[in-house]
């Protein structure tokens, strides 16, 4: 009998190296394998007569091998195979697969899926089609009749799923679909439900023995659609399986979160008064709004968790200056957190515009400094002298000694996923004493709302939704490479009428291979042959920090007219009087990036303008990508485009931010699932009551923290 929690060594046909290749694919139990669901399923009890097929169609269609060739044409071989029912025939081509010689003997049963085409003549055909040798069992060699018999029950007559194959020679769909049947067939008889019945009952779940069943090998009256769509009831079983317990780890943080004891910020008439004192300007009603969230959230006795979301130039910092007073006039000190040392540095200026005046005091601490100023600025904030401190995560969360550390901003948190904010948290109540400091964290990616009550269940979550008033949208054009001289033109006119530029490049040298233009090699152009006498900088992540935070207050001056720069400064500078932002190589950047870098201008009321610039070779991605900027200012459209475009994994940077990577779910397909799982984890842990025992939520908890400790490593949550 097999367990879920078995090693996938001990399944049939898996051995020591097989085992090894799969745990790097994250199949490491027989559980893993059974949640390495089929991508599609094949028709095969109804499959397709070719005198029925229609060209444009997606088909499968069983036929019997007539005869195959390969013939050359002058600019490649192609390799031509006849299949047939009876009197018709279907004719499949393969490009540049001179292998495929040897494969086929006439007589043979093949399943074959693709998109059918028409050709010149008229005739139906299908190009390069997966196919499957049926019944073809010796391919693994050593098998008897029964076997072969049994396996090809497998293959033809019913509903059959067909897997992602991984490349590795043996790991073919047929080998998943033998290996998977196999582990079902020898599963143990009763694997507990750990999903509190009610909550089944609200869903109408099925068991999860039944659900793996039928997701691998489905009953012949199932829907078609529904498991090309994921959502037969077996698929939504797990879906949501994955979903709920993920929801469950964030609602009880949350709890938790709710349960200690943070700080009662007083927020007296003469803390409202130094609020408002600071402002340069009228705050947008979003503003207003957001800030009073934060007060309520302040003035209460558990700590604040709030995610602050709002589109570039929204106007997030001065919101999170407003919350650093309260904090500060209460006596408490304030950790700004910036991602990177350019962004720390720019708040750092703008702090000590807008707060020194009125007597704050307020402190930079970046890895650049030396040793012994390091040293100081440690002792002013341990000794309490210094008010705010700005950094970046990495040096804030290195061993920094607070007096007494009220409140604690993170910018620009996409950069971060859940599981990384988790423990950035851990770390700040580890280093409070007493009370929790309150966590404000801001973040310019527009996540859909749903995603992101679900995403960031543990978090509340405020709006900005509403721009500074006085600005024009960006006007965004996309040009190609020859014009680039008329693109210079302009951006010497802008100058001319007394703005700045930014020229951003992919890279910062020049490389043999990639022939893109660099920013270095561009910055000497631009500066000596283009704009000889204006004052161009360069600007990038190889620079020291000290010739960085020269370069960007030289830009703020306006000392510098134009800024060559690569993405280094894709995030939170603020330059108001720039009113141009040059994209080369637009194409070879993200959505996302895209939306960024322009939301660097645009931010004073001059009308402002981003150039795409674009070679005439555009993959097709990069096309829709430089399309939809062209179309839209809008974050939140962006951003759903970006989802389409890259999945879930990649938008929210499951690699280096630490989301948890799905096994089945897919965050955008199932969104009603995950609000469906949040509501249900919401609703278990306010149990024990009528519906739920206190038996079962112990089981789920239980579940959960082993599939938290599992998949993310974080066995502290709960
Ligand atoms: P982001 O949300 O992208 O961090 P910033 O906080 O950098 O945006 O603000 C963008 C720009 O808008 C800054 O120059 C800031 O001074 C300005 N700004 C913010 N709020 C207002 C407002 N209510 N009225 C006018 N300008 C504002
Ligand atoms: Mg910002």
């Amino acid at each position: 009998m097999l367990e879920p929690s078995t090693p996938v060594q001990f399944v049939k046909g898996i051995g020591p190296r097989l085992a090894e290749v799969l745990a790097a694919k994250g199949i490491a139990t027989v559980d893993d394998l059974l949640h390495y669901l089929p991508f599609r399923y094949e028709d095969r009890l109804n499959p397709r007569s070719v005198a029925e097929l229609r060209a444009g169609e997606m088909a499968t269609v069983i036929a019997e091998v007539r005869n195959s060739g390969l013939f050359r044409t002058r600019r490649m071989p192609i390799f031509q195979l006849t299949v047939g029912q009876g009197p018709t025939k279907l004719k499949c081509l393969w490009f540049n697969a001179p292998y495929l010689q040897d494969r086929f003997q006439p007589g043979q049963m093949l399943a074959l899926y693709g998109k059918v085409e028409e050709d010149r003549d008229g005739n139906l055909q299908i190009i390069q089609p997966q196919f499957e040798v049926l019944g073809d069992i010796n391919e693994e060699g050593g098998a008897d009749e029964a076997e072969k018999k049994a396996a090809a029950s497998l293959e033809i007559g019913r509903i059959v799923p067909i897997y992602e194959s991984t490349g590795q020679g043996k790991l073919t769909p047929r080998w998943f679909r033998r290996t998977i049947r196999f582990a079902l067939e020898n599963l143990s008889p009763d694997l507990p439900d750990p999903i509190p019945a009610a909550v089944r009952a609200h869903l109408s779940l099925v068991s999860p023995r039944e659900a793996l069943f039928q997701v691998h090998w489905p009953d012949a009256g199932e829907s078609f659609t529904d498991l090309q769509s994921s959502r037969t009831p077996a698929h939504i079983r797990l879906i949501f399986d994955e979903l709920f317990f993920i929801e469950l780890g964030l609602e009880l943080k949350r709890r938790e979160q709710k349960a200690q004891t943070g700080i009662s910020f007083q927020l007296t008439p003469g803390v409202r008064e130094a609020i408002k004192k600071i402002l340069p300007f009228h705050p947008t009603a979003a503003q207003k709004r957001v800030l009073k969230e934060i007060a309520t959230d302040m003035q209460m006795s558990c700590p604040m968790r709030r995610l602050l979301q709002g589109d570039v130039g929204s106007g997030k910092t001065i919101v999170a200056f407003q919350a650093a007073i309260i904090a500060i006039e209460n006596g408490y000190q304030v950790a700004l957190m910036a991602p990177t040392e350019i962004l720390a540095q720019q708040h750092y200026f703008s702090a000590r515009q807008i707060l020194e005046r009125a007597g704050y005091r307020i402190v930079l601490l970046t890895g650049s400094l030396e040793q012994d100023r390091k040293r100081d600025i440690r002792r002013h904030i341990a000794e309490g002298n210094a008010q705010l401190i700005i950094g970046t995560h990495a040096l804030i969360q290195d061993r920094v000694e607070f007096k007494n550390l009220g409140l604690v901003v993170v910018d620009e948190q996409h950069r971060f996923g859940v599981m990384q904010r988790l423990k950035l948290m851990k770390k700040t109540d580890d280093d409070a004493k007493t009370a929790e400091p309150d966590v404000l964290v801001m973040t310019a990616t527009p996540i859909p709302r749903t995603l992101a009550l679900t995403l960031y269940g543990d978090l509340d979550l405020s709006v900005l939704d509403e721009l500074p008033p006085g600005r024009t949208p960006v006007v965004t054009r996309c040009v190609q490479d020859e014009r680039a001289p008329e693109v210079w033109d302009f951006v010497g006119k802008q100058i001319a009428a007394g703005h700045q530029a930014y020229v951003v490049y992919p890279v910062i040298e020049e490389d043999e291979e990639n022939e893109l233009k660099a920013a270095r090699q561009m910055h000497r152009e631009l500066r000596e042959k283009i704009f000889p006498s204006l004052h161009v900088g360069l600007l990038h992540g190889r620079l020291d920090a000290e010739e960085k935070e020269h370069v960007m207050r030289e830009f703020q001056r306006g000392k510098i007219e134009i800024l060559v720069a690569t993405t280094v400064i894709e995030v939170g500078v603020d330059v108001p009087n720039a009113t141009v932002m040059v994209i080369e190589h637009a194409d070879r950047f993200g959505l996302a990036q895209l939306h960024q870098l322009r939301g660097r201008i645009g931010r004073g009321a001059a009308k402002s303008y981003c150039v795409l610039m674009r070679g005439s070779k555009v993959s097709e991605e990069g096309e829709r990508r430089l399309d939809a900027m062209v179309r839209s200012n809008d974050g939140f459209q962006i951003a759903e485009l970006d989802l389409e475009l890259r999945g879930p994994g990649e938008f929210f940077g499951t690699k280096q931010a630490g989301i948890p990577s799905f096994r089945v779910a897919n965050i955008i397909r199932d969104r009603q699932l995950l609000e469906a799982a949040k509501r249900e984890a919401a609703f278990v842990i306010s149990g024990p009551n009528a519906e739920v025992s206190k038996d079962e939520i112990d089981r789920a908890l239980r579940e959960m923290r082993s599939r938290w400790a599992l998949s993310y490593g974080l066995v502290e949550v709960g």
